[in-house]
């Protein structure tokens, strides 16, 4: 289970899964009586939890424009007249609060402080959230990453309005990240992206073992994220692009030419996977 974050008032803020759909996780964060929700695609599982842990919603944060993570919206607002923080430049009417890169916000009712950080390449103007600790320092007790449909465990998301340098660039900018940062992606899509990870780095051990226990979790039915900055940076290969094993892997496969660009290798790594 993620951690806690401790907020400057004293209460404990708590990360809870929602799941929707096939394999989308909507995001509650919440202090026991109030709560905020990360790209709610639909109203019902959020409506159903927050009747369950008797929560009251203060604020609605989107990552981007597709409708499995804005869908919920207006049925939220009907019952809550709350503000909706999202990306200034992805195109969605619901949007109160624009954000772009730099922009920090306090989320109301539960004291969470979080930057804002601009992640085009799955759509124009996709942002990201993080929470930086208890007062925003590196260092400072647990971080967290809402990221939509940027990175995600074991993968990254496609490429439906940006280019590969902008996705490159915006998964370059997550990893840069603390380490022990919680990952909290949109979808349940993990075994998927590790299988081709392993194809992709076969003599992985770090890869081969996350493999091993995330199969594990989803034959359990528990869900493979949070995972942690760390754990990418060590098997996604999508946040490995310059290593030299892999653009040698895509050069042996036919996909990119022998001493291929990182850029080039980044690419064709996305391009494989489409197809994969
Ligand atoms: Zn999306």
């Amino acid at each position: 289970m993620p951690a806690s974050i401790s907020t400057p008032a004293g209460a404990a803020l708590q990360v809870l899964p929602v799941p929707a759909f096939n394999d989308n996780y909507l995001w509650l964060v919440h202090d026991g009586s109030h709560a905020a929700v990360v790209d709610p695609g639909d109203a019902e599982p959020i409506l159903a939890a927050l009747r369950d842990r008797g929560l009251t919603l203060t604020a609605i944060l989107l990552t981007h424009h597709h409708r499995d993570h804005i869908g919920g919206v207006p049925a939220l607002l009907q019952r809550f007249d709350v503000p909706v923080f999202g990306p200034r430049n992805d195109g969605i009417a619901a949007v109160t609060q624009p954000l772009g890169e730099g922009d920090r916000i306090a989320v109301p009712g539960i004291g969470l402080d979080l930057a804002v950080l601009d992640v085009p390449g799955h759509t124009h103007g996709h942002i990201a959230y993080y929470a930086g600790g208890a007062d925003g320092a590196p260092g400072m007790g647990p971080h967290w990453l809402f990221c939509g449909d940027t990175l995600f465990a074991g993968g990254c998301g496609r490429l439906f309005e940006g280019t590969p340098a902008q996705m490159a660039a915006s998964l370059d900018k997550l990893a840069a990240l603390p380490p022990e940062t919680e990952v909290f992606c949109a979808h349940e899509y993990t075994l998927s992206n590790l299988r081709f990870a392993l194809e992709i780095e076969p003599g992985n051990e770090a890869l081969r073992a996350r493999m091993e226990a995330e199969t594990k979790k989803r034959q359990h039915g528990v869900p493979t994220v949070p995972s942690t900055i760390a754990v990418e940076r060590a098997t996604n290969p999508f946040l490995r692009y310059r290593d030299e094993r892999i653009a040698q892997r895509l050069a042996a496969a036919g996909k990119v030419a022998a001493n291929a660009a990182p850029l080039a290798v980044f690419a064709a790594l996305r391009e494989w996977k489409n197809h994969f």
